[in-house]
């Protein structure tokens, strides 16, 4: 497949929904939210905050700091945000790009939670420990229970400590994995990281806290005795150190990077992947050059659902309400709820291994995200099921009765041969819409060692002294299959976290 050159200023992809400037992916992305935050395209509206900094590289005179955060994704936001209101003041977070965001941009299903007020106002049953059992069972009993545990009991504190920073996630959805509505989207059912990034950027501004972009940290400051004690970076031509008391890695993953993923699974080399350009994994090396375990690294989780002329990741809240994937044959083929892992491996086993993802006016009409895979050119459409099989290339009496059978299950409450049980819903007549979707890298479920203070760990279990890492550049928390929302819940519940112990051992 096509390596994609993010480079280029005519690639306008986006995904899970974000409008195409919102997706940040390529260096025009960038730009363009750079000149929205200066108030040059109103149209942005929100997005505005994303790629606008309160500090900028100009600011490369000041090089001591109690606190450096690497990486201004969610993780390293919500870092910042945290530590600042637990007292710490002092603080500057490094961004490689050309504006912020980094993944969390393009996150689009949504923030698991449980036992949650929004779950509560709707009437929804839950608890901490279902969320943390489905997350274990999700990952196969290979993920650290403790840092899972951790997560689900501290993911309503997370959605409330949001909902306080003006960020309100009280949509609810499903993905592949859970038996209840426990992810978490805006009011309206839009992707959660065109919310959430403007959102925690606009606190990050609203408390002075330095940004300095674009910058790359390039490796560690270690002392003599073990303790990191700074960064040295890169900024235009120059290189220098910043001193901290404490750093944050918050650097993401690797999706990226063809060489990290020819290092830790070489059979996934020729896979697109959803990831923005700076994922590429700077985080894991500079860790590891330093002490630092990485584990579960092999743990490279592909995505069943992605347009592969584009890189666009179709959002798992369509399959959550109601569409279904069928092959070339025009027949399903595997329960579409399933785990990721289950559901790409069904995909892959299929004729030219990939699959149409097929659904009605209902299931366009209760997602944002389908309007922009719509306006990209992604979406195929029928005025009837008859018509959508002759544009899609598949028998139309075979789609017909696969559509017939599964409007059959939805009512008659006897499982079918794949045995779906969540996201039923019948397909009324009408319009109807096709996606040509495949496999795709989408997140690196391995990362560096920690424990619920979020401190970097060796091999051995000790803490590197002033290291801590949270966000998808940490592991554990998933195992080797991450169920779809509880990432941002992760970079949430730890990147406040992280903040917040880092604020306690500086004071
Ligand atoms: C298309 C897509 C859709 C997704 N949808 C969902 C979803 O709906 N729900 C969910 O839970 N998860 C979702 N995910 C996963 C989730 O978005 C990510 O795992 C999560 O946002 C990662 O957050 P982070 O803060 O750890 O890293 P990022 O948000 O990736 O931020 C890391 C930042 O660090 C910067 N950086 C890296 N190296 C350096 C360096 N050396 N110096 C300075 N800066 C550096 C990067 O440029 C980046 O800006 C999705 C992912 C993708 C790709």
């Amino acid at each position: 497949m096509e390596e994609k050159n993010w480079n280029t200023t005519s690639d306008t992809r986006e995904g899970d929904g974000a409008p195409a400037m919102g997706r940040l992916v390529s260096r025009r992305g960038f730009f363009i939210a750079g000149l929205a935050a200066a108030g040059a395209i109103g149209a942005l509206g929100g997005f505005g905050l994303v790629g606008c900094s309160s500090g900028s590289g100009t600011e490369s005179s000041t090089r001591s700091y109690d606190i450096v955060i690497v990486g201004t994704g969610g993780a390293g936001l919500s870092s910042a945000i945290s530590a600042y209101d637990a007292g710490v003041t002092d603080i500057c977070l490094l961004e490689k790009m050309n504006g912020n965001g980094g993944n969390t941009n393009f996150s689009s299903s949504g923030m698991n939670a449980s036992e949650t007020k929004f779950q509560k106002a709707q009437g929804i049953t839950d608890s901490n420990e279902l969320f943390a059992q489905e997350t274990y069972d999700g990952g196969y009993d290979t993920a650290n229970r403790e840092l899972v545990d951790y997560m689900c009991d501290h993911s309503a504190a997370a959605i409330d400590w949001l909902d306080g920073l003006g960020i309100t996630l009280d949509n609810l959805s499903m993905t592949g994995g859970m038996s209840v509505k426990r992810c978490h989207r805006p009011t309206d059912g839009s992707a959660v990281g065109l919310t959430l990034v403007p959102g925690l950027v606009a606190q990050v501004e609203a408390r002075n806290i330095s940004i300095k972009i674009p910058v790359r940290a390039t490796a560690l400051l270690v002392a003599d005795d073990g303790t990191v004690t700074g960064v040295k970076v890169e900024d235009g031509d120059e290189e220098y150190d910043i001193n901290a008391k404490a750093v944050i890695l918050a650097t993401g993953g690797l999706g990226s990077s063809k060489e990290m993923i020819a290092k830790y699974r070489p059979d996934l080399v020729d896979y697109i992947s959803t990831n923005q350009p700076g994922a590429t994994g700077d985080g894991y090396v500079m860790a590891e050059d330093i002490g630092a375990e990485l584990i579960q690294m092999d743990q490279i989780q592909i995505h069943p659902t992605v347009e592969q002329t584009t890189a666009t990741l179709i959002a798992e809240g369509v399959r959550g309400s109601g569409a279904i994937l069928v092959n070339s044959e025009g027949k399903r083929f595997f329960d579409e709820m399933s785990t990721r892992d289950k559901v790409s491996a069904a995909e892959l086993a299929q004729t030219d291994a990939f699959a149409w993802e097929v659904f009605d006016e209902q299931v366009y009409k209760a997602n944002k995200a389908v309007t922009s895979y719509d306006n990209k050119g992604l979406v195929q459409t029928g005025s009837s099921t008859v018509d959508l099989a002759g544009k899609i290339g598949v028998d139309a009496v075979t789609l017909q009765s696969t559509i017939d059978s599964y409007n059959a299950i939805t009512t008659s409450g006897v499982a079918d041969a794949f045995s779906r049980t969540q996201g039923l819903i019948a397909f009324a007549d009408g319009k109807m819409y096709g996606i040509k979707v495949a496999p795709g890298i989408h997140h690196e479920m391995g990362g560096i060692r920690i424990d619920t203070t979020n401190e970097a760990l060796r091999a051995d279990g000790t803490a590197i002294s002033g290291l801590y890492a949270a966000g998808e550049v940490t592991g554990g928390i998933h195992g080797n299959n991450r169920i779809g929302g509880n990432a941002v819940c992760d970079i949430t519940v730890f990147g406040k976290n992280v903040g917040e112990v880092v604020a306690g051992s500086l004071s």
